[in-house]
């Protein structure tokens, strides 16, 4: 019989099941204290456990984390990306940034991704897997115990799409936020998607107050069915009116990221129209130079359109920012270091 993984539980789901294998509910966060504030990988670490109660939880429960690989430090700046194996085998990677304000993470939600957006890496070999809500958690620990520090912000724009793994994702967030864990606060978390509308809907309704971020890459249909898939399944009206929503049920500013490519998204024409789309929406506009992938043959805006484009949105009262980028001589655009290691 396959163990049960309690890494992925809730403090809740924990407690309720130490009560179901015959023991005091408050056990379940007792451990729940080891597995997420102290990131003890494995029960002989619980020592406020009786010997009998561990070798019970060894025999019916494991704790399903990740093993640690390599790491790339960035020449340029300070982010380090990591490779990690699942215990099924899956490569994963997670990226380290360091900002004035502390120390961010961002995470993967699968190995792989099946979005098939034509700009992204991640997605190249297809969806390998799910990760559990412990894989996904098990990368801040890891890197928080190999640098010895405390990550105060978590971004889920690694590999994956995290509404395409929605439970797991969930789960993810609420136990890293539980105060009897790591307690990174909700508000300094953010979930990134392609813009799988149905399940922006469903999340809205858990009213949790983490920060949505949409991939939005285009301001027409035409643009965005040219380069994300998804696009042909939502429209784009489809997707502001699940932002709207979003961000009228939980108060929330929503963050619309923009991948800049050359020739491809990038006119005076283009900037407009975004701006004419994001009219009325309690929005910020993260644009993105793009990471250019190989495979792809994308090209980057010039710094003269990308500044140009920033100008249009600004003049038309749109919140934007170009984003710094952190560690491009490390291949940190999503998907890019797993892929080349995995190639070598
Ligand atoms: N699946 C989710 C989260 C993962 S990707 C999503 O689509 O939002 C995190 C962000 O990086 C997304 O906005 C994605 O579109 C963007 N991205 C992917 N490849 C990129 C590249 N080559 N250059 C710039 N941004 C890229």
């Amino acid at each position: 019989m396959e163990k049960t993984d309690i890494l992925s539980m809730e403090k809740d789901t924990l407690c309720g099941y130490m009560k179901s294998v015959g023991e005091a509910p408050f056990r379940g966060k007792q451990i729940f204290g080891w597995l997420h504030m102290k990131m003890v990988k494995d029960f002989s670490e619980m020592t406020n456990l009786s010997k009998s109660l561990r070798q019970k939880l060894d025999e019916n429960a494991c704790i399903k984390g990740l093993k640690y690989i390599k790491k790339y430090k960035s020449s340029a700046d300070e982010t380090i990306k990591y490779l990690f194996e699942t215990e099924k085998g899956y490569i994963i990677e997670s990226v380290l940034m360091k900002y004035s304000y502390g120390y961010t993470v961002c995470v993967s939600t699968q190995a792989g991704c099946r979005m098939g957006c034509s700009f992204c890496a991640s997605t190249i070999g297809g969806l390998e897997s799910n990760l559990t809500a412990g894989e996904i958690a098990s990368q801040i620990y890891e890197i928080e115990k190999q640098e010895n520090i405390r990550v105060s912000r978590v971004v889920m724009m690694g590999c994956g799409e995290p509404l395409d793994n929605f439970s797991n994702s969930v789960a993810f967030i609420n136990i890293i936020s539980d105060s009897d864990g790591a307690g990174i606060s909700k508000r300094k978390i953010t979930l990134s998607t392609c813009g799988l509308t149905d399940k922006i809907y469903e999340l809205a309704e858990l009213d949790l107050p983490i920060t949505l971020a949409i991939s939005l890459h285009a301001p027409n249909d035409s643009i965005r069915r040219s380069i994300m898939p998804v696009a042909k399944k939502y429209s784009i009206d489809e997707v502001m009116k699940a932002a709207k929503d979003y961000s009228s049920e939980t108060g929330r500013r929503i963050t619309f990221e923009y991948a800049l490519i050359d020739g491809v998204n990038d006119s005076v024409e283009n900037a407009e129209e975004l701006a004419a789309r994001l009219r009325g929406i309690l929005a910020h506009v993260n644009l993105i130079p793009v990471n250019p992938v190989e495979e792809r043959g994308y090209k980057k805006s010039s710094e003269n359109n990308i500044r140009l484009f920033s100008n249009i949105l600004t003049a038309r009262s749109v919140e934007n920012t170009v984003r710094r980028r952190l560690g491009t001589d490390i291949d940190a655009a999503c998907g890019q270091l797993r892929k080349s290691f995995k190639e070598h």
